[in-house]
């Protein structure tokens, strides 16, 4: 898509929803636009009274919530037609927070809105296990009651909405606090989906650290769904276990990809670079490592660098850009680091390796090789873009060194062989596993991952489940 719409230089000043109410506070943060250095929109620094407000107004509303079910759905209906009505402002938000392409930011907010549109229409679980003459047991699925969302920097949108949509068809009312990186365009969202829902069901306040710390520890919240790196997870996980809070940890990860040796590299490579670069690489699932045959080794790494060299980088408000960049200073320090990191270790730059000589967190799509597996760029999640490429001799090889690590979010194999690529997927560790393909999540199957990649899953009815507990009516008749 092209867009001709003049870009504003910053989005006007965004404000919290609270209680239903659009709420300032008395200080607020710059919120940087990551293309130009410049600020994007200041964000309301949320109190402590204020998200004492906020979790107060969610238990309100909870009462009442919880209890008709053909409500809730009318409201979700009628505020997903309202987000579609506001995707090209929302898009043009998140494209200058984020720094996405404009039309991948446009792909996020209707995504979002189609979500939440098909939530509205989902089944809610109910079973009868015994219904005779004598008993009746039934399992009823009930709601927590107040659930915190938090979220990162590289979704927004979809993120928020993969938690809004099945935590308040399930009955839950709800709290989100996006990353201070990103924080108006869910400050957007919410004021958007708010005009159809009763006060109090959805609230937003923005901040920093701290504030999600201050969520995720507050008594009344029954239920934390956070997406975000291992070590907050981490955290997450310790707080909510002192109050016995439930928790849905999605969290980061590092995918292997496996290349098999009967595939043709330039056929693949379009895909695979894809696969790794979108969003410049900042994603959970995004292939952060590629094991390749060592004798498609060399075309397939001349292959990829030369889709990488040919990237155009820049501006997501400018229509000819493919990547965006890194969204934030810290991050794209990361990313130096990494790559600088890689070339002590004798790695060899096909292609990008340096930031770029310009204003914004822009670095070069970058491929590397004649790195091992125990250095940082293998090891770690690089969230960024750049691809380290690694030859291997078999395929049990490359097994043992794909599944060699803590995460465990997805994985990938790429081979013409249907049986072969399907027997080597089942042996990765790992919460989804692709075949010719990565990154593609669909709501006819949960999202999670293993070991340190997360614990409990989103999307389709596993998602919605994650928002409902177990409620037994076991009835004798008398
Ligand atoms: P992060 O962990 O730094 O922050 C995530 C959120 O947690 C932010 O809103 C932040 O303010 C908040 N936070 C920070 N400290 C907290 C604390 N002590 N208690 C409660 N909340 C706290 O992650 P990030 O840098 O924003 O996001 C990138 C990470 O997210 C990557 O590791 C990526 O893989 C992961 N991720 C995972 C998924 C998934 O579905 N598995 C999806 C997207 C991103």
């Amino acid at each position: 898509m092209t867009t001709s719409a003049p870009a504003p230089e910053s989005v006007a000043a965004r404000t919290m929803t609270i209680d239903g109410q659009q709420i300032e506070a008395a200080s607020t943060t710059s919120v940087i636009n990551p293309a130009t250095e410049g600020e994007a929109g200041r964000a309301p620094a949320c109190s402590a009274a204020q998200l004492d407000a906020a979790v107060a107004a969610a238990k309100r509303a909870f009462t009442t919530w919880k209890r008709d079910e053909e409500a809730r759905r009318r409201a979700l209906r009628h505020a997903a037609e309202l987000l579609q009505a506001r995707v090209g402002q929302l898009a043009v938000t998140l494209t200058m927070e984020q720094g996405k392409p404009l039309t991948h930011a446009t792909g996020e907010v209707m995504a979002a809105a189609a979500q939440l549109k098909a939530t509205a229409e989902m089944k809610l679980p109910y079973e009868t296990t015994r219904d005779d003459a004598k008993a009746k047991i039934e399992i009823v699925y009930r709601p927590y009651g107040v659930v915190a969302a938090i979220t990162p920097w590289n979704f927004p949108i979809l993120i928020a909405m993969s938690k809004i949509a099945p935590a308040l068809l399930a009955g839950n009312t709800m709290v989100i606090k996006p990353s201070p990186f990103t924080p108006l365009s869910t400050l957007e969202l919410v004021e958007t989906l708010s005009h159809a829902l009763p006060p109090g069901v959805l609230n937003v306040v923005s901040g920093d650290n701290a504030l999600g710390a201050q969520l995720s520890t507050h008594p009344d919240v029954r239920k934390i769904s956070f997406t975000g790196s291992v070590p907050t997870g981490m955290k997450v996980a310790e707080v909510a276990a002192r109050d016995l809070k439930r928790t849905t940890l999605e969290l980061g990860g590092n995918d292997p990809a496996i290349v098999l040796d009967d595939v043709d590299p330039l056929v693949i490579a379009p895909n695979l670079f894809w696969s790794a670069f979108m969003n410049s690489g900042q994603i959970c699932t995004a292939v952060k490592r590629i094991y390749v045959p060592e004798k498609l080794f060399e075309p397939l790494v001349a292959a990829i660098a030369n889709v990488a060299s040919q990237i155009k980088v820049g501006d997501g408000l400018d229509p000819n850009t493919q990547l965006g960049p890194i969204n934030n200073a810290m991050q794209l320090e990361r990313v130096i680091a990494l790559v600088e990191d890689a070339k002590k270790h004798g790695a060899k730059i096909h292609t990008g390796g340096e930031r770029l000589p310009r204003k914004g967190y822009f670095f070069a799509p970058t491929i590397i090789t004649g790195v091992g597996d125990d250095v940082a760029i293998v090891a770690e999640e690089q969230f960024g873009p750049v691809l380290p490429l690694l030859p291997y001799k078999t395929v049990d090889d490359a097994l043992v060194r794909a599944n060699a690590t803590q995460y465990g979010l997805g994985a990938s194999v790429w081979g013409k062989d249907r049986d072969r690529a399907r027997s080597v997927a089942q042996e990765i560790d790992a919460g989804t596993v692709w075949i010719n393909q990565h990154l593609a999540l669909t709501p006819n199957a949960p999202f999670g991952g293993c070991k340190h990649s997360g614990i409990g899953e989103a999307s389709g009815r596993w998602g919605l489940a994650a928002y409902l507990q177990k409620h037994v009516v076991n009835q004798r008749f008398v």
